[in-house]
This record gives C-alpha cells, structure tokens and sequence, in this order.
C-alpha cells in the first residue's frame, strides 16, 4: 500500500493545448485528485497519429504542477530526453517499452525518482518481474507496476485487463500495483465497474484517463471519462 493510500491517477491521454491541460488540472484539484497524468510523448501505434506535444507539453505540465499542487505523471520514451524530465515526479515506462532493458537500466541508474512500470502488451507477469528487476539492479528500487491488460481474442474489448496479476505479484513479490481500466478496456462505460473491481481485489490505486471533452480527444477518445463520469466514479468508489 502507498503511504498516501488508495492512489488515483487521472488525466487526459496526451497533453493537447494549454487550455485543455488547464481545465482537466484545475477539475481533477477541485475534485482532491493528487496525481495528473498526460502523455508529452506519446507511443502512437501509427507514426501519422499525434505524436503528443514533447517538451513543450512537458512545460504545461509543469505549469499545472505549481498552479494546482499536483504531482505530474508522464511518460519518457527516450533516454535522451531524461534532462527535460526533471519536473516530473512519477516517470512512466509504457506498455512499449517494458521490454526495453537499456531504457530501464539507464533511467534507474540515473534517477531515483518514482517510476510506474506498465505491463507489456503481451507479456506474462514473469517477464514484466524481469524488467522491474532491471530497476532494482539499475540502482532504483522506488516503483509500483501499472497492470493495464494484455492483448485479447476478438474485438469487443481493446485488450484483456487481467487483474489476477495485482493479488498474484502483491503475494508472491510484494510490490504495489495498480490498474488502468482505460487502456485495459478501450471502452468508457466499462472504466467504473473495472475501478471497482480493481479496488475490491486489492489494486493499490488506479490510473484513469479524464478529458474536459473526450469526444475531440486527438488520442483514445472512446476510453476517456468526461468531468461528471469522472465524479461518479469517485462517488461509487466510495473516495
Ligand atoms: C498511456 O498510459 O499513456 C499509454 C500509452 O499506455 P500503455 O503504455 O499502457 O499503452
Ligand atoms: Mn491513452
């Protein structure tokens, strides 16, 4: 469990304007939400997709981290980008680069900040254990796991969010771990009854992807909770 409790981690996919960043930051701190997520770097299946706003993007959430006391969540791709990430509190490592030893080994080397490891897109939980031991003989021993679902049979869910893994690495390596519904589903109006679960089965908190309008989202528009989804999920998880 995180010193802090259950932890909720909520935000829009990618950073798009200052504008959006600003109403979804100053919603989520009216709310008592700590933790703002937003992709600067995006890891987009297509290289014509938006490719997120990079350091620019990174500069507005810092922006948001000091008009709203929120700790920023963001995910590095690349190494070399490490020096533009010194605002960041939780550096993300997605579900692309879990397998990804040389990132791993380089950034715990060099950081002992907070990092969250995404489950691979296919990977067992063995493997996803091996590259949060990367961490730890990299020199960083200060992350949780993010389980986010593995790829599934058919087409009715965007992956299968397997939430086994949470009660399984908890006994058997003890590391927290929480879960996001929203990549884990692809679908909105699945985010609240998977947030439940996850919290019934032990999650130590939940990543959840929020957008002032997630119609004109330019990433993941379908798995995004509009302001007054996001305060249901709240109210129902009894937070
Ligand atoms: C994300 O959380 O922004 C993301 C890209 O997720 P994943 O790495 O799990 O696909
Ligand atoms: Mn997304």
């Amino acid at each position: 469990m995180f010193h802090d409790g259950f932890r909720i981690i909520a935000g829009p996919c990618a950073v798009e304007s200052r504008k959006q960043i600003n109403e979804i930051a100053s919603f989520l701190s009216s709310v008592g939400i700590k933790y703002l997520r937003g992709g600067a770097f995006k890891p987009r299946s297509s290289p014509y997709s938006f490719q997120g706003l990079g350091i620019e993007g990174l500069e507005m959430l810092y922006e948001m981290k000091a008009k709203y006391s929120l700790r920023v969540v963001t995910e590095i791709l690349d190494y070399n980008d490490f020096g533009h990430f010194k605002g960041v509190d939780i550096l993300q490592i997605g579900a692309r680069n879990m397998y990804n030893y040389s990132l791993l080994s380089k950034i715990a080397g060099y950081t002992s900040k907070e990092i969250m490891l995404k489950r691979g897109l296919a990977a067992t939980i063995t493997d996803w254990l091996s590259s949060a031991e990367y961490l730890k003989v990299g020199g960083n021993s200060n992350f949780f796991l993010c389980e986010r679902g593995i790829m599934r049979y058919g087409q009715e869910m965007r992956n299968l969010l397997d939430i086994s893994s949470v009660p399984y690495i908890k006994q058997t390596a003890g590391y927290n771990v929480i879960v996001d519904p929203s990549h884990g589903t692809g679908r909105r109006s699945l985010i609240i009854p998977l947030s439940k679960a996850s919290k019934a089965i032990g999650a130590d908190g939940i990543m959840i992807e929020v957008h002032s309008n997630p119609k004109e989202a330019k990433s993941d528009s379908a798995q995004q909770l509009n302001f007054s989804e996001f305060e249901t999920l709240l109210k129902e998880l009894d937070i």
